[in-house]
């Protein structure tokens, strides 16, 4: 028996946890305390830790999960994260022993150069990339990474379950309904997430359906999305790569 939850930390992050009521594997753990805090409380084991991206916000409790416990450290090969264990790149293959999971890495650049993100059992820890109806601000990539690391995102079955590192998904509507407003799918999902945090519950995790419902970010291929990035660019018939990129600089300059 499996169970996940997102561990709050900080204001916003969420470390996604899943455990077998013995060993625990856990993704981008940016503060060691409240995982150490959830482990010793249910005397689990931490067998590993997945890493999506180098900010610190992932990273910054590594070390003191290593202390503690002896767990391995799968995540980009960057000098910036020096506790990874296991150096993964897009298209490897993990398998863990216990709790017994296996997951494909895929490279989703865009946010970092090298972020990756991690799909299992019907579950892809996307790190920075997609966010409950968002996605995360191009740091070091550009557009177009961006756009190719969502399409490779698109293409993974509706059903999948979107675990994001951050609980976005509020501010994110709101920006959602300044450009697809007339969208019914968005406006039940307002009533919907809003309802959730209310409630103190996590928006997360999606799924893939409802973020190509709902998500401005991963609906760059809609007519809809075009034209609207095309009064912006004031040309016609931008490639979708710029119609994404057209959305994000929206969101830049709406989030100020
Ligand atoms: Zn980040
Ligand atoms: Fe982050």
């Amino acid at each position: 028996m499996l169970t996940l939850i997102p561990l709050p930390a900080f204001e916003d992050n969420y470390i996604w946890t899943w455990h077998d009521d013995r060993h625990a594997v856990v993704v981008d753990p940016g503060d060691a305390a409240p995982v150490i805090d959830y482990l010793a409380a249910r005397n689990l084991a931490l067998a590993a830790i997945l890493v999506t991206h180098h900010h610190r916000d992932h990273t910054g409790g590594i070390a003191g999960l290593r202390q503690r416990y002896d767990c391995a450290v799968y995540g980009p090969d960057n000098s910036r994260i020096p506790q990874v264990t296991h150096a993964v790149k897009g298209g490897d293959r993990i398998t863990l022993p216990s709790p017994l999971l296996c997951f494909d890495v895929m490279a989703t650049p865009g946010h970092t150069l090298d972020h990756v993100s991690y799909l299992g059992h019907g579950h892809l820890f996307c790190g920075d990339t997609v966010f409950g109806c968002g996605c995360g601000k191009l740091f070091e990539g550009t557009p177009a990474m961006m756009a190719a690391s969502l399409d490779a995102i698109l293409g993974l079955p509706d059903a999948t379950r979107l675990c994001c590192a951050h609980e976005y998904t509020l501010s994110n509507i709101d920006f959602a309904m300044t450009v697809d407003g007339t969208n019914p799918a968005l406006v039940e999902r307002a009533d919907m997430d809003r309802a959730l945090r209310a409630a103190g519950r996590p928006t997360l995790p999606s799924t893939l359906a409802l973020e190509k419902a709902t998500n401005p970010f991963l609906r760059f291929h809609e007519p809809s999305m075009r034209d609207l990035a095309a009064r912006r660019l004031n040309r016609p018939d931008p490639a979708p790569a710029e119609v994404f990129g057209a959305i994000r600089a929206a969101k830049d300059a709406w989030d100020g």
